[in-house]
């Protein structure tokens, strides 16, 4: 009996746009994830986030938020969506301005297209020489997807991810469609999420990072994702700060499950810890059934 809540209108506040990053292989994607979230565009924070983790959170100067998936290729993406889980509200395509539209540009823009998924395309590399970004511009559309400048309605930005040039324009772009989007959650329930990647870690056991996609998750929590369950013994945020909290849209590091759940995977917060237990058991039960139906096939 897995019940849906239903939120009441008047508890539902804004929550900050979950953004992917896609498009062929050496068009940038790493780059552009990596100078995000070493620069410094994190109001009130010294330095950049050092450590690689799945998701990250990046505050504008503003103090308006945008958490990024930092699972660049559309692989996690379709991965993630093969488990049903609906994590992105837009994708970013990274397209290469000294090269053009490559087969992986076009699968990541069907992928985003399928998932009812808005795209915002990032013309790439434009320090270099030979980069041409309206040619670009001029490919995509003939296929249809007409972008700003060419009197369409889908947003670009000419950007260099190496050397940061207009990554900011970028971001603002993203905070503008998030605002026609209307995104919204309710803090004040419970946590529902989805799993972004877990590992067992040699010292702290089983470390999960999730984001929270709807209610507030909290230090104490008991948590089911997927298969798993535990209590959440603590959390970290992207800089290996503890948080006590995390609220919608939010992307957390959580250690005290009892097992590593897989990305895509659905996590939950439970009443109390028996009601999680029955849960985590019974999927348990569910998963074993079926591989040994796959086993017997
Ligand atoms: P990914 O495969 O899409 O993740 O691409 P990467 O981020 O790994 O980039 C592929 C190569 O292109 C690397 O050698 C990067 O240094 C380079 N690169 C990425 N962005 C830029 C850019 O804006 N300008 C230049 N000149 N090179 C870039």
């Amino acid at each position: 009996t897995e019940d849906v809540v239903v939120d009441a209108p008047e508890d539902l506040v804004p929550r900050a746009p979950i953004v992917t990053v896609m498009g062929h292989v050496d068009h940038g994607k790493t780059s552009l994830l990596d100078y995000i979230r070493k620069a410094n565009v994190i109001a009130g924070e010294s330095g950049g986030i050092t450590q690689h983790i799945g998701a990250y959170n990046v505050e504008l100067p503003n103090g308006q938020r945008i958490a990024f998936l930092d699972t660049p290729g559309h692989e996690a993406f379709t991965a993630m969506r093969a488990r049903g889980a609906q994590v992105t509200d837009m994708a970013i395509i990274v397209i290469a301005a000294d090269d053009q539209v490559m087969p992986q540009t076009r699968e990541a823009i069907s992928h985003a297209q399928a998932a009812e998924v808005p795209l915002i395309f990032a013309i790439n590399k434009i320090d270099k020489p030979g980069a041409n970004p309206e040619k670009v511009k001029e490919q995509l559309a003939q296929m249809n997807l007409l972008v700003e400048d060419w009197g369409g309605t889908i947003q670009s930005q000419d950007i260099s991810a190496k050397q940061g040039l207009h990554v900011e324009e970028l971001l603002e772009k993203i905070l503008l469609e998030a605002e026609v989007l209307e995104l919204k959650a309710n803090p004040k329930r419970l946590a529902i999420g989805t799993v972004v990647e877990a590992a067992l870690d040699k010292g702290r056991g089983y470390v999960s990072t999730i984001i929270v996609q709807n209610g507030t998750l909290r230090v104490g929590d008991y948590v089911v994702a997927g298969s798993n369950h535990g209590k959440v013994r603590a959390m970290l945020d992207e800089r290996g700060n503890q948080v006590k909290e995390a609220g919608p849209s939010t992307p957390v590091t959580i250690l005290g499950l009892d097992g590593a759940p897989t990305a895509g995977d659905k996590f939950r917060v439970f009443e109390d810890e028996r009601e999680a237990k029955q849960i985590a058991t019974k999927r348990e039960q569910l998963q074993r059934e079926q591989t040994i139906r796959t086993q017997k096939h």
